[in-house]
C-alpha cells in the first residue's frame, strides 16, 4: 500500500509548489499596483489571484489525472503558456491519453490475480484451491501481489 500512496505525494507537493507560485506572483502585482497607485491593490491582488489559477489549469488536469507527462506539461504551461499557443498545447496535453492511469489500473487488476503452479491457468490471488485442476494452491506470500504483473508462485 505504501508504494501505491508515495505518487499521490509526490501530486501534492507539485500542487502546493504551483500554489505557492501563484500566491507569491499575486501578491508582487499586488504590491506593486499598490506602490504605484493603481486601482485598489487588494482588487488587483484577487484578479491576479484568479488569473494565476487559470493560467495554470493545464498543470492542474495534468497533475489531477495523474498524467505520464505531467513534470512536462508543468514545465511547458508555466514557461511558454504566456504565448497561448503552447498554452492549449498544454491542455490539450493533459487531456490526451494517460498511460501512467492505465498501467496502474492494469497492475492493481494483475495483483488480483495469480498463475496456478500447476497447471498455469489464471485464478483469484486470495483462492486457496485452484478452480481449473482442484489442487490446492500455496498461500500467497505478503507483498506478492504488489509487484508488477502476475505473483509467481513456487510448487510446494
Ligand atoms: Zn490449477
Amino acid at each position: 500500500m505504501n508504494e501505491l500512496n508515495k505518487p499521490v505525494v509526490q501530486d501534492s507537493k507539485i500542487e502546493l509548489w504551483l500554489w505557492s507560485l501563484i500566491v507569491i506572483v499575486s501578491i508582487c502585482v499586488g504590491l506593486m499596483a499598490s506602490r504605484s497607485g493603481v486601482g485598489n491593490a487588494l482588487m488587483i491582488w484577487c484578479i491576479s489571484l484568479i488569473s494565476g489559477f487559470f493560467y495554470l489549469t493545464p498543470s492542474f488536469v495534468a497533475i489531477s489525472r495523474n498524467h505520464t507527462n505531467k513534470n512536462a506539461i508543468v514545465a511547458l504551461n508555466i514557461l511558454l503558456g504566456w504565448m497561448l499557443l503552447p498554452w492549449i498545447g498544454a491542455l490539450i496535453w493533459a487531456l490526451t491519453r494517460n498511460r501512467a492511469a492505465e498501467l496502474m489500473e492494469a497492475q492493481q487488476t494483475a495483483a488480483l490475480e495469480r498463475v496456478c503452479p500447476f497447471c498455469a491457468e489464471t485464478v483469484k490471488a486470495a483462492a486457496l484451491i485452484c478452480k481449473h485442476c482442484q489442487r490446492e494452491l500455496p498461500p500467497l506470500k505478503h507483498g506478492a501481489a504488489q509487484q508488477p504483473g502476475v505473483a509467481r508462485l513456487e510448487p510446494s
